[in-house]
């Protein structure tokens, strides 16, 4: 065991063959989930002026120790110019987003007031501090600051941010084009007719899924029996036109595990073959000749979710140029002892309290454990961990 690759060892080697695709330009409507290619900068500052924080009415707060009542001679409304406040004891009423009138400094709400006859005036007797209620120029972000960093990957927010700056479209990383190979002569679609010597096809759905909420969401998939030169037949042509061709099944040390040897067999350079883990142990990575990154991922469907959560994914990220990863360290519900020398991934649901639970599985084909689950945790060899230890969390 001791001359396999540990996870982190495999991980830097798949991460160095990852080479970084070209920028395109993308509407803003369609940006969600991409990596940043370019920094936007604030178009303005935010707010972009005295920015009237409550419904109500704006007044000088030096007027307050004369009077409480106040004659009205304007209104500002949001998406207006704003009167300004020239008379002693008069007011300009207010509306949440205007800009705020000159000469006025202090916002009182209109739940504070009564307001009649061209009168506005105080009700009961509110606390009111000066500057109260108005959002100031700039204190949010400056002119010219940074509001959105290369290399991020743009979130729900971003998209409001991006449009505030006055982006239309932003230059993200292209995103890499992905072929699904399943092979295995057992496995038979859903919907048809099925033996009792068959298996339903299912990891591709789980691996497409995967890719679609990293927002990949054009992704070819192909299914191979396990017959070297039918597999030989497929993928040669796959080696040009994909940037990443994630095969699952026929890696391990079957008879008809086909998969190393075919794509060897077509000019690709085997980088690794196993690694010191359970589940995933059989993991073959390669590069064709292309360029193509080549996963073989173990057919076993926990093998397959774990292989990508922890390799394919942060893969397909480093493509695009993603910075900030996307596993994080969490706090474990329970204690939990690894006595062997591999490295566990043990799939774990959220807590109510916060934590991470593991679910235990009855083995790598057991999947529909993974029911609920959100990820796995990587768990290191020849450890024991109590409860509440940090571990780190790869997404599904
Ligand atoms: P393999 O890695 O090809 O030896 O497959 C290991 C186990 O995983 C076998 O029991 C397969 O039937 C099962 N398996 C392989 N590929 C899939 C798949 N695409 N969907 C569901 N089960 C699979
Ligand atoms: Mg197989």
């Amino acid at each position: 065991v001791s001359e396999l690759l540990s996870p982190a060892e495999a991980a830097g080697l798949i991460q160095h063959h990852c080479q970084r695709l070209p920028t395109e330009t993308v509407d803003l409507s369609k940006a969600l989930g991409r990596v940043l290619a370019e920094d936007i900068l604030a178009e303005r500052d935010s707010p972009p002026f005295d920015r009237v924080a409550m419904d109500g009415i704006a007044i000088r707060y030096g007027d307050l120790s004369h009077t409480t009542s106040f004659k009205i001679v304007g209104v500002a409304a949001a998406g207006h110019p704003a009167p300004a406040l020239t008379d002693p004891f008069t007011t300009v009423e207010v509306m949440t987003g205007a800009m705020l009138p000159q000469g006025a400094d202090t916002v009182i709400p209109v739940e504070q007031l009564d307001v009649r006859a061209g009168m506005a005036s105080l009700t009961a007797n509110p606390t009111i501090t000066q500057g109260q209620n108005i959002h100031r120029q700039g204190l949010d972000v400056v002119q010219g600051t940074r509001v959105l960093s290369a290399h991020a990957r743009l979130g729900i927010a971003d998209l409001a941010i991006a449009a505030s700056a006055n982006q239309t479209s932003l230059t993200v990383a292209a995103q890499p084009k992905v072929l699904v190979v399943t092979t295995g002569d057992e496995l038979i679609e859903p919907g048809r007719p099925i033996e009792a010597w068959q298996i339903r096809r299912s990891n591709v759905h789980a691996i497409k899924a995967s890719l679609h909420n990293q927002g990949l969401h054009t992704v070819h998939d192909d299914h191979l029996a396990d017959h070297f030169e039918g597999i030989c037949a497929r993928l040669a042509s796959a080696f040009a036109a994909y940037d990443v061709i994630i095969l699952s099944g026929g890696v391990s040390a079957g008879r008809f595990d086909f998969v190393p040897k075919a794509l060897q067999h077509l000019g690709a350079t085997a980088v690794f073959h196993k690694i010191a883990q359970r589940p995933g142990k059989p993991l073959w990575f390669g590069v064709a000749p292309s360029g193509a990154l080549l996963f073989g991922l173990p057919g076993n469907p926990v093998s397959t979710a774990v292989c990508m959560a922890r390799y394919v994914r942060p893969s397909l990220d480093r493509l695009q140029g993603r910075l900030e990863a996307e596993h994080r360290a969490v706090l474990l519900e329970t204690s939990v002892h690894n006595p062997s020398a591999l490295t566990l991934f043990n799939p774990v649901m959220p807590t109510s309290h916060g934590t991470f639970a593991i679910k235990s599985t009855q083995g790598s084909g057991d999947f529909h454990a993974l029911q609920g689950t959100v990820g796995c945790v990587e768990i290191p060899p020849n450890t024991s961990l109590a409860a509440h230890s940090l571990v780190e969390l790869y997404p599904w």
